[in-house]
């Protein structure tokens, strides 16, 4: 199996910013088994911002960007150094992938960063990835770790990603509600959202919302997923060859697996260029289980401008988004062509992604 592993900073630092040692070593102890299986792993680690905020304090207060870029900077030296060191203890060699947003926005730069990976994991070594946190920019970032770890079981055509947090996974009220119980099973295209209150804890970005909604949409594109409690003794390797012993929830993967092409276009919906505004029919035919583009015909307007290949929303007769995908003639072109019959596809089925 290939096995992308997302830790949380919870898990990996300790409330005073140092790195939690016991944590990474039992980690890296079961990433071991786990390879011995024959398992692949990927490893998508936060942790460089918390683990930075304990090396040093700011000659001056600082605003959230330079703080970030600054924490980062040494914190994930820190933690990269800590992985070599524990990894190399069990004789695997692994190697750094810092990335950011733009990355993955277009075609060329995607197939690039997922080339880079597959070799790496060709070449048995275990990728750790992060964003690269002092380039990345406010309005230009993974909302958080879990979104990057969702790009990156698409972009390795993972079978499972396994999203390590500090709760056991998904529960039906505040976790520590008495009252509360822990989902084990999401079925595929299930609505969580009565559940999941929008709260966060301690240093990461990420919270349970942002993760359900990962989790949905990564199952929905054919992947498993499981979230569960990362310092759990045995979490890792338990979930993976004995799931029914350890606490945790997992999101069945959608029997209908997207092709990778339209995984990358359902991540994609953040760089959109532009927008396209279809009429009722066309947005019946869009979402109806037949392979159907989208022709000019059932366009009514267009708004924002790109090229050929970029990124568009799609959005229905009232204004809300009914689907993303690539376009394959620039905004120009399609205003140009809007309502008419018999013209080539603005955005072809097999670059289409319907919500
Ligand atoms: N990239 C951030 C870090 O390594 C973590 C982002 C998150 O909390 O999801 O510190």
């Amino acid at each position: 199996m290939r096995i992308v592993v997302k830790v949380g900073s919870n898990v990996l630092t300790r409330a005073d910013g140092m790195p939690n040692v016991t944590n990474m070593s039992s980690l890296v102890d079961q990433i071991a088994t786990l390879r011995s299986l024959g398992h692949e792993v990927i490893l998508v680690s936060s942790g460089a911002v918390a683990c930075g905020r304990g090396a040093i304090t700011p000659s001056r207060q600082l605003d959230s960007v330079s703080a970030r870029q600054l924490y980062s900077s040494i914190g994930q030296i820190r933690l990269i150094n800590l992985y070599n060191q524990l990894f190399a203890g069990y004789g695997l060699v692994v190697g750094q992938v810092l990335t950011q947003k733009e990355n993955f926005a277009s075609r060329t730069s995607y197939l690039n960063q997922r080339a880079c990976m597959l070799t790496m994991i060709e070449n048995g070594v275990i990728p750790i990835v992060n964003e690269n946190d002092t380039a990345s920019l406010t309005e230009l970032m993974f909302t958080d770790n879990d979104e990057l770890s969702g790009l990156i079981a698409a972009m390795v055509d993972a079978d499972t990603l396994v999203i390590l947090s500090n709760v056991d996974g998904i529960y039906t009220g505040l976790p520590a509600d008495p009252g509360s119980r822990l989902i084990p099973e999401v079925a595929p295209g299930r609505d969580l959202s009565e559940y999941v209150v929008a709260s966060k804890s301690g240093f990461g970005r990420g919270g349970m919302g942002t993760k359900c909604g990962i989790a949905g949409k990564v199952s929905d594109e054919g992947i498993t997923v499981m979230i569960a409690r990362g310092d759990r003794p045995g979490v890792l390797v338990g979930l993976i060859e004995t799931p029914g012993e350890v606490p945790h929830t997992t999101f069945l993967p959608s029997p209908q697996p997207l092709s990778n092409v339209k995984r990358w276009i359902a991540h994609s919906a953040s760089f959109a260029k532009g927008m396209i505004q279809v009429d009722a029919r066309a947005e019946e035919a869009l979402r109806s289980d037949r392979a159907v583009s989208l022709l000019p015909i059932g366009i009514t307007s267009v708004d924002g401008e790109w090229e050929e290949g970029d990124i568009v929303s799609i959005i229905g007769p009232e204004g809300a988004r009914i689907g993303v995908g690539r376009a394959s003639m620039s905004s120009e072109e399609t205003s140009t062509a809007i309502g008419q019959r018999g013209q080539r596809p603005v955005v072809h089925y097999d670059y289409l992604y319907i919500d």
